[in-house]
C-alpha cells in the first residue's frame, strides 16, 4: 500500500494538490488544490476531485493526474 502515486500539479492555477479524506464513515478519498486559501492576492482555485465517486485513494489521485494533463491528449 506503499505505492500511493503522486498529485501532479493542478492544472488551472499551478498549485500541488492534497488528498483528503471526508470525516463520514465512508472515508472518502478526494483531492483538492491547494490554490482554494491562497496568501499571495491572486483569486483562489476551486478545482477538486469530488468526494464519494473513487473507493480508494489510488483512484481519486489517477481521476486527478489524468484532469491535470494538457488537453492536447
Ligand atoms: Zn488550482
Amino acid at each position: 500500500m506503499n505505492k500511493t502515486p503522486e498529485l501532479l500539479p493542478c492544472p488551472f492555477c499551478g498549485s500541488t494538490a492534497t488528498l483528503y479524506h471526508t470525516n463520514d464513515n465512508h472515508h472518502s478519498p478526494f483531492v483538492v488544490c491547494d490554490g482554494a486559501i491562497r496568501t499571495d492576492g491572486q483569486p483562489p482555485c476551486y478545482v477538486q476531485i469530488q468526494p464519494w465517486r473513487y473507493k480508494t485513494d489510488e483512484e481519486a489521485i489517477a481521476a486527478w493526474n489524468r484532469r491535470a494533463k494538457p488537453a492536447s491528449d
